[in-house]
């Protein structure tokens, strides 16, 4: 519904002014303007620089499982994406932008193609680009160390923004067609995270699910086509009272993450009051959390380093597999995705090997809504919950003064 605001039949120059800094025509369009929905981009200042500062990640009250399936999905991004289902304000979004401080480092190409020593090793000189080929015959690095990123899928991405077109630049000073990258394939080796994946076109996700599960993919535009790599952590958030989301998707996501908001009023206080501080002076919040913050990110960069020693015996691999089976799970996608989840939290503990503790730890984020019982249940106890508080909501009125009427 939008209400219309009413004309001010008293329209001065200082209200026409005003009217042009604020550009909102309806009562709705300002409820969005003022809670930050469509906050439009920050003017940079002459020499300034835009920064963002993130809410510390180690000042979100409750919300262990959140934290912990995000954590995981940084020490090792095999446990295949994360999905946090919940409704609004519940701090999902603030959660992932406050992985910001966290992110360990990674080497990337220097290359505007994404060109990497692999691709010679794999394919020859000819596989990268031709300021590649000379630089890695006379032996310069292609690559560097560079913190991961979060990218952040607009909800109005078109196709082609997500896996790349013609690029014009390209097209026109080269002569020659190229494609173009695409936000898939800057993703690469980074987290990508979309709010509101329910609300995704189909051929949007399908092309993000698909890249993500192969870790490459193929763009053709006319007589080109290029291949790229989109190794990612893919963090999806949905509110499921605002659309369902595919089966399919469903299952290529790893953690699977119910989000309540907070239930005892001691934490809805201190969650309240750390937010005023970080509204209100967010540097000197910030820096109440930046030397735990740095050793928290010190701790995922050592868990990185050792994952690849963690193994995970047959003696406790076979009975994590009757037990997926016992629950009538049948996507393998399950176990890997429980017994990597596994190993990321015994390597967050220094540890070399996976003990049952391990996984029965992290087994209901690898485990729930894997049976398509347990989704339609849930999303039938939402419609329930709903038609419950409509119903009561008939009654919620002043009472009628019916005593009158009576004498
Ligand atoms: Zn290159």
């Amino acid at each position: 519904m939008t209400i219309s605001l009413p004309e001010n039949p008293t329209d001065d120059e200082a209200v026409a002014k005003e009217r042009v800094a604020h550009p909102f025509r309806t009562l709705r369009e300002l409820v969005d303007y003022v809670s930050g929905k469509s906050l439009p981009p920050i003017e940079v200042e002459e020499g300034g620089k835009a920064e963002s500062l993130p809410f510390p990640f180690l000042a979100i009250i409750g919300q262990q499982e959140m934290k912990l399936a995000l954590l995981l999905g940084l020490i090792n991004p095999n446990v295949g994406g994360i999905l946090l289902i919940g409704p609004r304000g519940t701090a999902k979004t603030t959660a992932v932008r406050s992985l910001l401080d966290l992110l360990p480092s990674v080497e990337r190409s220097l290359c505007y193609y994404g060109c990497l020593p692999e691709d010679v090793e794999s394919g020859g000189l000819d596989a990268v680009c031709p300021d590649c080929a000379a630089k890695f015959a006379e032996g310069i690095p292609l690559t560097a160390p560079d913190r991961v990123r979060l990218i952040e899928l607009p909800l109005n991405a078109r196709i082609e923004d997500v896996v790349g077109g013609i690029d014009e630049r390209a097209a026109v000073t080269n002569e020659r067609l190229r494609i173009r990258r695409g936000i898939l394939a800057q993703a690469d080796k980074n987290l990508l995270y979309i709010d509101e994946i329910n609300l995704l076109s189909d051929d949007i996700v399908d092309a993000i699910l698909d890249a993500a599960a192969a870790g490459t993919y193929t763009v053709r535009r006319g007589p080109v086509s290029a291949t790229y790599r989109a190794r990612f952590v893919l963090i999806g958030s949905m509110n499921p009272e605002e659309g369902r989301l595919r089966p399919q998707i469903l299952d290529r996501f790893g953690l699977r993450i119910i989000v309540k908001g907070l239930d005892k009023p001691d934490e809805r206080l201190e969650a309240y009051r750390r937010v005023q501080l970080y509204l209100s002076s967010p540097r000197s919040m910030i820096g109440q959390y930046s030397e735990e913050m740095i050793e928290a990110a010190k701790e995922i960069k050592s868990a990185r380093t050792l994952l690849p020693k963690v193994i995970i015996s047959d003696k406790i691999a076979r009975p994590g597999i009757s037990m997926a089976q016992k629950m009538g799970i049948d996507s393998l996608r399950a176990e890997i995705t429980w017994f990597e989840a596994g190993r990321a939290y015994a390597a967050a503990d220094g540890r070399t090997e996976v003990t049952f503790d391990d996984l029965r730890l992290v087994a209901p984020m690898c485990l729930r809504l894997r049976r398509s019982a347990f989704m339609s249940e849930y999303f039938m106890s939402q419609q329930n919950e709903e038609a419950e508080i409509s119903k009561l909501l008939t009654n919620f009125a002043a009472p009628k003064k019916a005593g009158r009427r009576k004498k």
